[in-house]
C-alpha cells in the first residue's frame, strides 16, 4: 500500500529574526510555490508554524529551513494524513510567536526556561509524589484529553495563564511542576515565566504531547484522550499502550471524542457530540441555541415575505 500522500508538519523555533516583514514575505514565496497551506506566525523573537501539503513538497520545505543558516536547528514533528488540514494559508509577523501579554515584563525563552525533559524523563517524573502536573494549554484542549492526574487551568486563553498562576500559588509552591502543551512552544515560554515567578522546579516536556506519542519508548502512555490540534483533524491519537476516552457526548453522556461546532453561528460552540446525537440535535449544542436559530429563521421568512 502507498503511504499517505500527504504532511503535516508542526515547529517553532526562538532565533532572531532581523527583519520579521521580510522573512513573512520569503517565507509566503515558499508555501505559495510549494501549495502548502497553514498558519506561520514569525517575530523578532523566532517562527512558529503548522502545515500540510503533499510528501515532497513538504521535505523540499524542511531541506529550504535546514539550509538556511537561521533555521538549521528547527526540530519537525511530522503526521501523515490523506489530504491539506487547512482551508488556505496565513503568514503573518507578529510581536511575538506566542501571546502571554507580559508586555514590558516580557523576555526570551532564550535566556530563561524550564528544564527540558524527554518523554523518557517526564514519563519518569510523572509518577515522583511531589509532581504537580500543569496543562498549560485551554479548557477545551484539556477536555479532549491530557496526561493522567494533570490539573486543568480553567482558561480559554494562554493570556490568562499568569492570573491563573498568581491565584493558585499556594497549592504549587515547593512542589515538582512539571508543564507541557502540544508541541513545546507556549511551555518555553511559561515554563520561564514560572521560574521567573519564583518557582525552583520548574520542567517542561520536550517536543510536548506531539512528539510524546511518537517516542518508540514511552508510546503515548498515561495520556488520556486525544491531542487536540489547530486543524480540520480536531484530535489526533497519542497514546499506543493504554488508551481511554475522557470526554462524553453533550446530549446522550456515552464517551465520544467528537467534538462539533454549535449550528447556530451566534454561539458556534465547539462541543462533544457522538454521532447518533449528531441527527437529533441537529449540530445544536442545546434546546436553547436550537430555539434561538428557529426564531431567527421565521423573522427572516417574514422579512422577505414583505411586499415591496
Ligand atoms: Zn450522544
Ligand atoms: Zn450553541
Amino acid at each position: 500500500m502507498e503511504p499517505p500522500a500527504y504532511l503535516v508538519l508542526l515547529y517553532y523555533l526562538y532565533v532572531d529574526i532581523e527583519e520579521p516583514e521580510d522573512y513573512r514575505d520569503q517565507q509566503k514565496a515558499l508555501c505559495d510555490e510549494l501549495d502548502l497551506r497553514g498558519r506561520i506566525i514569525v517575530a523578532r523573537e523566532g517562527i512558529n508554524g503548522t502545515v500540510s501539503g503533499e510528501r515532497n513538497s513538504c521535505e523540499t520545505y524542511i531541506q529550504a529551513m535546514h539550509a538556511d543558516p537561521r533555521t538549521a536547528a528547527m526540530t519537525f514533528k511530522i503526521d501523515e494524513v490523506e489530504d491539506h488540514v487547512f482551508p488556505k494559508l496565513s503568514v503573518k509577523a507578529r510581536a511575538e510567536i506566542v501571546t502571554l501579554g507580559l508586555q514590558a515584563d516580557d523576555f526570551s525563552p532564550t535566556e530563561t526556561t524550564g528544564r527540558h525533559l524527554s518523554p523518557g524523563e517526564w514519563k519518569a517524573a510523572m509518577d515522583d509524589p511531589d509532581a504537580v502536573i500543569l496543562d498549560a494549554r485551554n479548557d477545551y484542549e484539556f477536555d479532549l484529553g491530557h496526561f493522567k492526574n494533570a490539573i486543568r487551568p480553567d482558561i480559554g486563553n494562554f493570556k490568562e495563564l499568569p492570573t491563573w498562576i498568581n491565584d493558585h500559588r499556594s497549592e504549587l509552591e515547593g512542589k515538582k511542576i512539571l508543564t507541557y502543551c502540544t508541541g513545546g512552544i507556549r511551555c518555553e515560554k511559561f515554563s520561564g515565566y514560572l521560574v521567573r515567578e519564583g518557582f525552583r522546579d520548574v520542567s517542561q516536556l520536550l517536543g510536548g504531547i506531539v512528539e510524546y506519542g511518537k517516542d518508540e519508548e514511552v508510546r503515548g502512555e498515561n495520556y488520556d484522550g486525544e491531542c487536540y490540534v489547530f486543524d480540520q483533524r480536531i484530535g489526533v491519537p497519542i497514546n499506543h499502550v493504554n488508551a481511554t476516552i475522557v470526554s462524553s457526548c453533550r446530549h446522550c453522556g456515552q464517551k465520544s471524542s467528537r467534538y462539533i461546532n454549535c449550528a447556530y453561528p451566534p454561539c458556534n460552540a465547539q462541543h462533544f457530540c457522538c454521532v447518533a446525537c449528531e441527527e437529533t440535535s441537529q449540530r445544536y449544542c442545546g434546546e436553547a441555541c436550537r430555539v434561538s436559530a428557529d426564531q431567527a429563521e421565521s423573522k427572516a421568512d417574514t422579512k422577505s415575505g414583505d411586499p415591496g
